[in-house]
């Protein structure tokens, strides 16, 4: 499969876990791909790692995504160094999870400057290149608790929420450009962020998924394949839950 062949796609939080699994799907169908993390370590092993499947493909950039300056210079890089890039897809994300009788002002400024505010410093960042770009697509890995809400995770609930709303609103502004943007919401998914969860949680988990089973990385990576491809062209501010029937 070729989808892209010829076209330049940003993954941010590509270090690990879905992100990592996004940005291998998209360079084995022909994208080159810039793989950004925030641990220079991790991110350059992930480019390796893609590039030991698909040579040539991925180039690691380290960069926090909450931070808006460098944000804007990686931009600035990835487009001297790839060229015009046509497929962001904003996945970085972390949860500080607790109780909002005890959550520290620290823990939601965190989940918030890095699940919602990164997205709006990628998307600043790369709107003017992807509005002349060929099939240009954003795509935004939401959560199905930004739908459904979950205690412990009130920051990371609104900042689902809000990546959701950014995401309807990024649609009507760009889609007179012909850039679409949709949100993947994830039910549960086995990476290192689930792994944390102590096994009660992860059952009561389960039990509410019909399907009967957690998610794997490549269910994600199959749907954002397919959003970013030419054949998605008619669909833009959408919420599309990949979560085993979590939320029907
Ligand atoms: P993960 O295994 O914890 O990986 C997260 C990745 O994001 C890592 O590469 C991490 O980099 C990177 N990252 C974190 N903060 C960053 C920042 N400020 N700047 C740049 N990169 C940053 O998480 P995951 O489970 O793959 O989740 C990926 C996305 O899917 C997240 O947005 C998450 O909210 C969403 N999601 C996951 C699930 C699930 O069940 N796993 C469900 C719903 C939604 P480092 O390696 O440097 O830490």
């Amino acid at each position: 499969m070729s989808h892209f062949s010829n076209k330049i796609a940003v993954v941010t939080g590509a270090g690990r876990g879905i992100g990592q699994e996004i940005a291998r799907t998209l360079a084995a169908q022909g994208a080159k791909v810039a793989v950004l993390s925030r641990n220079p370590a991790s991110c350059a092993q992930a480019a390796e790692s893609i590039n030991a499947d698909f040579p040539g493909t991925a180039t690691a950039y380290a960069v926090d995504v909450a931070d808006h300056e460098a944000v804007q210079e990686v931009a600035k890089r990835i487009g001297e160094e790839l060229g015009t890039v046509n497929i962001l897809v904003n996945n970085a994300g972390v949860t500080r999870d607790g109780l909002l009788m005890r959550m520290k002002e620290e823990d939601w400024d965190t989940v918030l400057d890095t699940n919602l505010k990164g997205a709006f410093n990628t998307v600043k960042a790369f709107m003017r290149v992807l509005m002349k770009a060929q099939d240009p697509r954003i795509i935004n890995i939401a959560s199905v608790i930004g739908l459904i809400g979950n205690p412990g995770q009130t920051n990371y609930s609104a900042s689902k929420a809000g990546l959701i709303g950014f995401t309807k609103a990024v649609a009507r502004e760009l889609a007179g450009r012909s850039v679409t943007c949709n949100a993947v919401a994830p039910g549960f998914i086995d990476t290192d962020m689930t792994g944390e969860l102590p096994p009660a949680i992860k059952d009561a988990v389960l039990a509410k998924i019909p399907l009967g089973s957690f998610g794997a990385t490549q269910d994600i990576a199959a749907m954002v394949a397919f959003l970013a491809s030419p054949a998605a062209r008619y669909i833009t501010g959408q919420v599309i839950a990949v979560d085993g029937g979590m939320t029907m």
